[in-house]
């Protein structure tokens, strides 16, 4: 049966990665993106996979967007609550908007998008929910108290819901990247990247496609028994 996937931030960095390797699995993907035009515009041409912009933060908009995607391509089966942003800064500089926008967006994205699609998947008895959490979720890192807490709480998020779905054939589960090689990364001052890379016993960054990879596996037929479960895919930079 042909399955519906919608990839938030799916035009970009991991969220690209993640639609691509979803389209060859052979489930039909929207690429959802917040505002990058020219960059979805690009990624639609090379992949031939439909972007969808809204902004996973705005709740409505994620209501709206959901149906939009039903319409055009059919009922959602698979959610992948990939977009996420950053606004670092130690805590003494930073502000109340800096922690709000990322708890907006990075938590109350999976929220937004999980209220949208769950019910849909619950009366057809299959579903796939994979948000994208972050090592540094699951560890901490100075100058991250917003998105280390964003992050904690999608990992929080995904073993509730993960509960609700069980018995109606819908997993919930979270992958937890370390440092990927994407625009995200770039932004870190390449003083500061040269100590996390040699902290990373592989000893280099990871690539979109090996999240990708889990990804593609967590929403398949073999991963039903899987639930609750968060995938460290990291290098070995955090292990427990
Ligand atoms: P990028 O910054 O490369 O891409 C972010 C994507 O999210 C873009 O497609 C962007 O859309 C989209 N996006 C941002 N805000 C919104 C919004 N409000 N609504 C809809 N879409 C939005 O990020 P990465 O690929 O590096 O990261 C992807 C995910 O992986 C994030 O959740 C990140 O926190 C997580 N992660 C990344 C790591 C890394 O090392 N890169 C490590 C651990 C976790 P647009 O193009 O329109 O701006």
């Amino acid at each position: 049966m042909n399955k519906v996937a919608i990839v938030t931030g799916g035009t970009r960095g991991i969220g690209e990665a993640i639609s691509v390797a979803l389209n060859e699995m052979g489930y039909t993907v929207a690429a959802n993106y917040a505002g990058n035009e020219e960059k979805a515009q690009a990624f639609s041409d090379r992949t031939g996979i439909a972007s969808f912009k809204w902004d996973v933060g705005d709740h409505q908009a994620c209501m709206d967007g959901c149906a939009r995607v039903s319409e055009f391509l059919g009922p959602v089966d698979i959610i992948v609550n990939n977009a996420g942003i950053t606004r670092d800064g130690v805590l003494f500089k930073m502000s109340f908007d800096d922690w709000n926008e990322v708890m907006r967006i990075n938590l109350g994205g999976c929220f937004n998008m999980a209220k949208a699609a769950f019910g849909g998947m619950r009366e057809r008895g299959w579903g796939r929910i994979v948000n994208i959490g972050s090592v540094n979720g699951q560890s901490g890192q100075y100058g991250q108290v917003n998105y280390a807490a964003a992050k904690s709480g999608i990992h929080g998020f995904t073993k509730a819901l993960a509960q609700e779905g069980a018995k109606y054939g819908v997993t919930v589960n979270a992958i937890a990247p370390g440092y990927i090689d994407t625009d995200m990364v770039a932004a870190v001052p390449p003083m500061v990247l040269d100590k996390i890379v040699a902290k990373i016993p592989v000893g280099r960054l990871g690539q979109a496609e090996e999240i990708a990879r889990g990804v593609a596996f967590l929403c398949s037929d073999n991963a039903a028994f899987i639930t609750g479960s968060t995938l460290s895919i990291n290098g070995g930079q955090h292990m427990y």
